[in-house]
């Protein structure tokens, strides 16, 4: 039986788990609605029940580690959750050490963004490239960036946190406190608010139709433009200004050798390329503007995939690609791939 991880990504609202094999593929997925208002010991509670079931629908499973993601802040090395927005009474959880002296297994713990970005760049949209940046944008903007190999992870692992980079002096205030960040402009949430405030309730609008009469959301945004609607389609345009400002920043940052899009109103990316490519274009410097921007690959899975290789390829960032064709086919055939797009 091949090698497999237990993976776990712990949102907000969704604990996710799965076995995950050595090339990415899924053996067996669970999930539950998170307990994020009970508190830290609910959750590991959840952890552990999830992982159970997992482990019995799979007996003969040999698995190598728990690999695990959460959201920011945390501390990668230390093990440490320190204290999400998004779970009340988690403050410096040490969750490595609370789950390896459960399960007796090694245990490494990465920021869901970065876990995602490393997902995407094994086996998703980045796959064979060296350095990328990952943006996902749905109800915030996170990010992670895996630079000549490996996650970017700076002082306490809390770099790439590119939400919260200025890109206007002007707007609405972001939680965090300060005006004009990335994530008050260009998430899916300010792209609901610009959609709500643009119309009114009982206006007849497709907007206000598709949301029932109440608040817009992103999502109705991207159907209305799919259906044509003219001021659907500005919002779009206005939308993609905004991430474009915000790509070519990274691109001048990090130059990576591509950008991938994900989160939630990557469903509406092909809407929105065009626009980002060209705002990229006019704002970008010249040897910065043929970078590809491209939609992520492995949707809700990209956190699991990437926190499981975090075991099951510990210590081979970056590694010889031959490595992983002793597995299984799925993975031979994947590792090939990247071998011909190094060309
Ligand atoms: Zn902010």
């Amino acid at each position: 039986m091949t090698k497999l991880a237990l993976a776990f990504d712990l949102g907000g609202t969704e604990l996710r788990g799965a076995l995950v094999e050595r090339g990415g593929g899924v053996a067996a997925r669970v999930s539950a609605p998170t307990l994020a208002g009970a508190g830290s010991e609910a959750v590991i509670g959840q952890i552990i029940t999830l992982a159970g079931t997992l482990l019995a629908e799979h007996p003969q499973a040999k698995v190598a580690g728990i690999g695990m993601c959460a959201p920011g802040p945390l501390d990668p090395k230390a093990g440490i959750v320190i204290g999400p927005p998004t779970l009340a009474g988690w403050h410096d959880v040490p969750l490595i050490d609370i789950l390896s002296r459960q399960f007796g297994l090694p245990v490494r713990l990465e920021n869901d963004a970065n876990a995602a970005a490393l997902g995407e760049w094994r086996f998703g949209a980045g796959r064979g490239s060296g350095s990328l940046v990952f943006v996902t944008v749905s109800t915030g903007i996170g990010g992670g960036v895996v630079a000549d190999g490996h996650i970017y992870h700076g002082r306490r692992g809390l770099a790439a946190e590119i939400g919260h980079m200025t890109i206007t002096g002007e707007g609405d205030r972001c939680f965090c406190g300060a005006v004009g960040c990335f994530e008050a402009v260009a998430s899916g949430t300010a792209l609901g608010r610009r959609a709500t405030r643009l119309t009114a309730t009982g206006d007849g609008s497709l907007l206000r139709r598709l949301s029932g009469d109440g608040d817009v959301s992103a999502r109705h945004v991207v159907e209305a433009a799919r259906a044509g609607d003219h001021r659907a389609l500005e919002l779009i345009d206005a939308e993609a200004k905004w991430l474009g400002v915000g790509f070519t920043n990274l691109l001048h940052l990090y130059s990576p050798d591509l950008i991938v899009m994900g989160g939630g109103l990557a469903n509406g990316f092909d809407l929105l390329a065009r626009g980002i490519r060209a705002t990229v274009e006019q704002r970008a410097m010249p040897a910065y503007r043929d970078v590809p921007i491209v939609q992520a690959q492995l949707g809700d899975r990209a956190g699991l995939i990437g926190a499981a290789s975090l075991i099951l390829w510990e210590g081979e960032p970056g590694a010889p690609l031959a490595i992983a064709q002793d597995e299984d086919n799925g993975a031979s055939k994947r590792a090939d791939a990247r071998e011909a797009s190094h060309g």
